[in-house]
């Protein structure tokens, strides 16, 4: 296998613990890779990316980076917190849509003074062009992070995690993980293959991209850039974005209060939530076998909870 360099810039390996009373109420043994607690800013999946991209960033010479996502985007504040950490310029050139309000994550990007501009597009295209251009005004190289971090690059965070996993000697049946720009699942579910070859990956979409296509063309290019000859799997999507990306649902809204009144542990409304409601929903339907062990990847995203306007939706 190929060996490429990362910044430590988390505290790996994350936690991972049964969860009791989860485990009871569904009726079978949930457990959860706390990958919220890996010691930057709130924590979150953006983290073991960020640790491959920065320090390519770095190597190859760049001292500005920029990167894009919604207002509330968690991994655009995770690439400041870590690239301005590293000694790294960083602009955030987002999305106009969503909450642009001073909430959320937008409260941690004003604290670290990054600067952020808003472009009113859908189309990444448009903020890739964008950044080229800021870059050619500053008279500056930009390193860009795609939306979510989510390249060949990135995918490795998610494959290193299953080999954390694999470490502990645990034996998972199941795994579940939220999919919002494909790594993270591209990650998983290559990586549960390399590692955890008798684990069954479940990737719970947040938003109605063509995943079926993203995320295998991500673990083809992963595994290129690994060096490994491996069929690349069918991931098992399942479909929980409800009313849209980023809008609350009403099954993510009790899976988040299920979490916390039972153990204690903050989810979010974007992913965490949803992806935690899709573990809900295949336990209720029998799914799991009472002595399963199903692992859930907490990838964090408790900056974009507290964006949320909880009144307007009852
Ligand atoms: C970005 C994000 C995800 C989704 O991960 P992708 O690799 O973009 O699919 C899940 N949870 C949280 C909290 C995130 O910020």
């Amino acid at each position: 296998m190929n060996h490429f360099e990362k910044e430590s810039l988390g505290l790996f390996p994350t936690p991972m613990y049964r969860l009791p009373n989860i485990s009871r109420e569904l009726g079978t043994n949930v457990w959860i890779k706390r990958d919220d607690l890996c010691g930057v800013a709130l924590g979150g999946n953006k983290v073991r990316k960020l640790e491959y991209l920065l320090r390519d960033a770095k190597a190859k010479g760049y001292d500005l980076v920029m990167t894009t996502g919604q207002a509330q985007s968690n991994h655009a504040m995770l690439t400041a917190a870590c690239a301005l950490r590293m000694g790294l310029a960083c602009i955030l050139v987002l999305k106009k849509r969503g909450v642009t309000a001073r909430k959320g994550n937008q409260i941690l990007n004003h604290l670290m003074g990054v600067e952020v501009r808003y472009l009113d597009t859908d189309s990444y295209e448009d903020i890739y062009r964008e950044m080229d251009r800021i870059g050619t005004e500053l008279g500056r190289k930009v390193y860009k992070i795609p939306c979510g971090g989510s390249n060949a690059l990135g995918t490795l965070g998610y494959i290193d995690c299953m080999g954390e996993v694999a470490d502990s000697g645990v034996h998972f049946d199941h795994l579940v993980c939220a999919c919002g720009s494909g790594g993270t699942a591209a990650g998983c579910v290559l990586g549960a293959k390399l590692h955890l070859p008798e684990t069954k990956v479940m990737c719970a979409m947040v938003d109605n991209d063509p995943f079926e296509k993203i995320v295998p063309q991500l673990m083809r290019e992963a595994a290129e850039l690994l060096g490994v000859q491996v069929e690349i799997p069918v991931p098992d999507l399942l479909e929980m974005w409800g009313p849209g990306y980023s809008i609350p649902s009403a099954e993510g809204n009790e899976a988040i209060a299920m979490m916390m009144r039972l153990e204690g542990i903050v989810l979010d409304t974007c992913y965490t939530g949803k992806a935690f409601a899709g573990l809900v929903r295949r336990a209720r339907e029998g799914f799991y076998k009472p002595d399963d062990n199903v692992l859930f990847i907490h990838t964090g995203g408790a900056g974009g909870l507290f964006a949320q306007d909880w009144e307007k939706e009852e």
